[in-house]
């Protein structure tokens, strides 16, 4: 008998609903390449709704007590962390990822994203200033409205949280366009949302295209603020049509990040950590250090090393404890990184490891979208694979003499996310991490994540900062008030 697939449905006023139109499209899972849920096409009809369901929310929420709003969100984490395993297996069917990497890294994530953001509105003070003989100027934050959303599909529940926690943390109200790839723990939020006691209205989930449903969030007249996690290019598109409706943004965009390893690092820790950075969730992070450049003593060592290490790491069924790399998220993605592969072969490169699918995957995995962890020597710093973000399982590794030159090879990009430095020489960690050009910069580390720090991108990466207070910046306005003496 054939299994019944899940319908989703939008999640308007506390209330899932199907799309206006009645249309829907299928949703596949990546490591079997088959359809496992119908997601709704939404129009700008559904948004219209959501919209006026989020703007009613708006008048009682953004008054709503500080204290009362940041229960609500411990509330919310902690059905988060009931209901970990529940969430880790959805994440892992839905977008390919292994289900271990989804339990430990993802899912708590984005029940400490609540947790964060609930925390850090209870403490805070503003500005004020006494202006002598004139008057006294103290700060007032308000919440900016209703929120635009819109997430993408590699670490759907941990980066659309890091959105709605703060949002409306600050008093707004939102609504999500998740990707239309990776609808489901989005939907499973849904019910945590309304178990934990938020009111309706205060979060809705549009689900469906970015054509359909994001860009009508993005021109909607009425909508002053949009958070944007995604690809460079949609990014710029959004920048264009939101510039003049003058829209708060905040872009977080794509990545092509840099890997030094000096010949004085801890070698083991330096590789141990590579592996992680360069096919964690099969590459598809956007901090993944996927250009590799080693000092010349070391470099032949490390590309041994790396490969060895590649080659261990198991490919296949994501719901196995012991699977490192599950599949990619779709099959057109997975043909643009196999694209990039023929290229690097094109332009020179050898493939070291990898570069295609792995051989031994059980029949039900046959159609999935596997590919194996691919490393890639002997491509120049000029090659389009070592300047194009790939989003995927393939690093390319480059030898260095000097420190100058290796920190203009990292900063000879369009992109400027994050950078990882390996050295034991502290001096030389600071002068390296200070000429770096991008927004994070780990010294002997990878991923270390700290909510109150400034996450976001230089150049192509990305517009403004969020995190700590950054995010509170962006999710209120600030407004001065002076009275006289
Ligand atoms: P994408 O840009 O294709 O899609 C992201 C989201 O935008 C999806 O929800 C999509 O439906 C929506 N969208 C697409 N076109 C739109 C439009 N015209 N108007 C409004 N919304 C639209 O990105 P993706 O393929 O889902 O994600 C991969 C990209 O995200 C990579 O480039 C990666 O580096 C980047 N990323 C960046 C960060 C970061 O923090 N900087 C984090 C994760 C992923």
């Amino acid at each position: 008998m054939l299994k019944q697939m899940l319908t989703i449905n939008n999640f308007i006023n506390n209330e899932h609903v199907p799309p206006v139109s009645g249309q829907y499209f299928d949703t596949y899972e990546p490591a079997k390449g088959t359809p496992h849920a119908h997601i709704p096409d939404s129009t700008p009809a559904d948004v219209d709704l959501a919209f006026a369901a989020a703007s009613t929310a708006f008048q009682t929420w953004s008054k709503t007590p500080r204290a009362q709003r940041a229960a609500i969100l411990y509330r919310i984490a902690d059905l988060i962390d009931a209901r970990l395993d529940e969430f880790a297996r959805a994440e892992s069917k839905d977008q390919g990822k292994p289900v271990e990497l989804a339990r430990t890294v993802d899912i708590p994530r984005a029940a400490s994203n609540f947790r964060f953001f609930a925390g850090r509105i209870l403490h805070g003070v503003e500005e004020s200033g006494d202006l002598a003989g004139v008057g006294f100027s103290y700060v007032q934050r308000m919440p900016v409205g209703v929120a635009a959303l819109i997430s993408p599909w590699n670490l759907p529940l941990y980066l659309l949280t890091w959105k709605i926690a703060p949002c409306i943390a600050c008093g707004n109200t939102a609504i999500c366009k998740p990707s239309e790839f990776t609808s489901l723990t989005a939907y499973m939020l849904c019910s945590v949302l309304k178990e934990a006691g938020l009111p309706a209205g205060v979060v809705n989930m549009v689900f469906g295209t970015g054509l359909g449903a994001g860009q009508a969030l993005v021109e909607h007249p009425k909508i002053p603020l949009i958070s944007f996690t995604g690809g460079t290019v949609t990014g710029a598109k959004i920048l264009t049509a939101s510039a003049p409706l003058f829209k708060k943004t905040s872009m977080e965009l794509g990545g092509k990040n840099a890997n030094i390893v000096f010949a004085d690092c801890d070698f083991e820790q330096a590789l141990r950590t590579t592996v992680r950075s360069s096919f964690a969730n099969q590459g598809e992070i956007c901090l993944c250090g996927s250009r590799i450049f080693v000092e010349r003593p070391i470099y032949e060592r490390f590309v041994r090393g790396l490969v060895d290490e590649a080659r261990k790491l198991k490919v296949g069924d994501p719901a196995l404890k012991d699977t490192n790399l599950g599949a990619l998220v779709s099959k057109e993605h997975w043909q643009k990184v196999v694209g990039y592969v023929d290229l690097a072969k094109k332009e020179g490169g050898t493939i070291e490891c990898g570069g295609k699918r792995p051989e031994a995957l059980q029949p039900e995995f046959e159609n999935g979208y596997f590919l194996e962890p691919t490393i890639i020597t002997g491509l120049t710093p000029q090659c389009r694979v070592m300047r194009e973000e790939i989003f995927g399982p393939v690093v390319t590794i480059y030898p260095f003499d000097t420190e100058e030159e290796v920190v203009g090879y990292a900063n000879d990009s369009n992109y400027g996310l994050s950078c990882s430095i390996w050295t034991e020489n502290g001096r030389r960690q600071r002068r390296v991490a200070g000429a770096i050009q991008a927004g994070t910069v780990w010294v002997n580390t990878w991923m270390a994540r700290d909510l109150r720090m400034p996450f976001g991108g230089m150049k192509q990466s990305g517009l403004g900062r969020e995190g700590g207070n950054h995010s509170l910046d962006f999710y209120t306005e600030l407004k001065t008030i002076c009275l006289a003496d």
